[in-house]
């Protein structure tokens, strides 16, 4: 399909693709063994100004917008889902600072960020808050100049490696919905701490820790929009960036695909190649039906985002939803495709399935993105 790119977005996505193709390529497999996180891949993306491409112009950044993040996501994760978190990661870290941050904010936290100097991290989950982000047991107390915080956030994507840190932190439980808010924190401030280092199914190279804060003291100033605006800031920040997640299914399903076409050219049975089967031949067809059908989703929601339309999140939510389902079922396939060998760990279909899983599951799972959509269709018409 001709998406028609631009001459800058085509460098974007070139850029993302040599970076993946000869740096990330040779080492996916051992750092997907050794759950090495990437930081010479961080700095290769650093140096090729890729981190500058969400942040906009005024901090440092290159002034594009979740469009181009996309291309650089699915490039990377083509090649590895795993290595490609640790950038994505970032920019979910990022934009509620980019959609919500004051200017001293985002002066003091986007540069470093546009330079890949600092990576970025957003904690929202905790044990008991899953789904339901509302029901938070980390606190905030105010005390002066201060708030106290105190609380664990489990399963945060960069956690440990990343400097700034995005933190939901609940202000008032009476208030419901309005009782949280979203806090900028840095790594090393008193009293903010790192737990367990998660071992994985899938995306072995990102890592995923807990974040442990005991009476740990953040400025005012470091508060994110105004006190009790915590879930309005993660539903935006969740809408921006589930294009994000998309792309990252996206990437993975394209990489299993031309894996499993080139192994069905050249593998034969029978005498001939399986790819003359037509039982073969037309899983292929479906996959790249699948993907293509996904990336045209993806980019148009994109494109509708950066447009600065107000409403997106059944669009966003749409995109999440039907990527990372043709994910999972495109690495299904590349494994049925390969037979026994693509069961083995010698052919990266097998960790591209592991990697795919998780696009069904985090920045809320399938069933949460369902609820999405259909509580904007129940909108849409009662608005009628
Ligand atoms: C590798 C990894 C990285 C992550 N990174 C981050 C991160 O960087 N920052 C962060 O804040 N969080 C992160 N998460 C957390 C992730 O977003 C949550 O795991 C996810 O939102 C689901 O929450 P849960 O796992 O507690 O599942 P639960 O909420 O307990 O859900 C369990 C099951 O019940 C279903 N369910 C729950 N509620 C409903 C409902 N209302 N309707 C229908 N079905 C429902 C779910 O779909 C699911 O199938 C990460 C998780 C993982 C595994």
């Amino acid at each position: 399909m001709e998406y028609f790119l631009t001459e800058e977005q085509k460098m974007i996505k070139e850029t993302a693709r040599k970076i993946a193709e000869e740096k990330i390529k040779p080492k996916r497999a051992e750092y997907d063994e050794n759950e090495t996180f990437p930081w010479d891949i961080v700095e290769e993306l650093a140096k090729a100004d890729l981190f500058g491409v969400f942040v906009p112009s005024e901090y440092g950044g290159l002034g594009y917008g979740v469009f181009e993040l996309c291309l650089v996501i699915e490039e990377l994760s083509r090649v590895c889902g795993g290595i490609a978190l640790s950038y994505a990661g970032t920019a979910l870290g990022a934009f509620p600072i980019i959609l919500f941050g004051n200017e001293e904010q985002k002066k003091k936290y986007l540069s470093p960020i546009a330079r890949g100097e600092k990576l970025a991290a957003f904690a929202v989950t905790e044990p008991e808050a899953g789904s339901d982000i509302t029901n938070l047991n980390t606190t905030a107390k105010k005390e002066g100049d201060w708030y106290i915080l105190n609380g664990t956030k489990q399963w945060i994507t960069n956690g440990g490696e990343a400097e700034i840190y995005v933190v939901i932190a609940s202000t008032d439980k009476t208030k419901g919905p309005r009782g949280a808010t979203a806090f900028i924190l840095e790594k090393g401030m008193d009293g903010f701490n790192f737990g367990k280092k998660e071992k994985k199914l899938g995306i072995r190279a990102s890592a995923t820790r807990e974040l442990i804060f005991e009476n740990c003291k953040v400025p005012k100033e470091n508060v994110l929009g105004r006190e009790g605006m915590g879930f309005l800031i993660t539903i935006k920040n969740f809408d921006t960036s589930r294009p994000g997640v998309a792309a990252q299914a996206l990437g993975i399903a394209q990489g299993a695909f031309e894996e499993a076409l080139k192994y069905a050219h050249t593998r034969k049975q029978f005498g001939q190649t399986i790819i003359s089967f037509q039982a073969v031949s037309h899983i292929l067809a479906d996959m790249a039906t699948q993907i293509e059908a996904a990336r045209s989703l993806i980019y148009q929601t994109a494109k509708m985002i950066d447009s600065g339309i107000k409403e997106f999140s059944k669009e966003s939510a749409m995109c999440k939803l039907f990527a990372s389902d043709v994910a999972m079922k495109v690495t299904t396939d590349a494994i049925q495709i390969f037979g026994g060998y693509g069961y083995m760990k010698d052919y990266p279909v097998e960790k591209m399935f592991r990697d795919a899983k998780i696009t069904q599951i985090y920045e809320g799972t399938n069933q949460i993105q369902r609820n999405i959509i259909a509580l904007e269709l129940i909108k849409e018409l009662t608005k009628k």
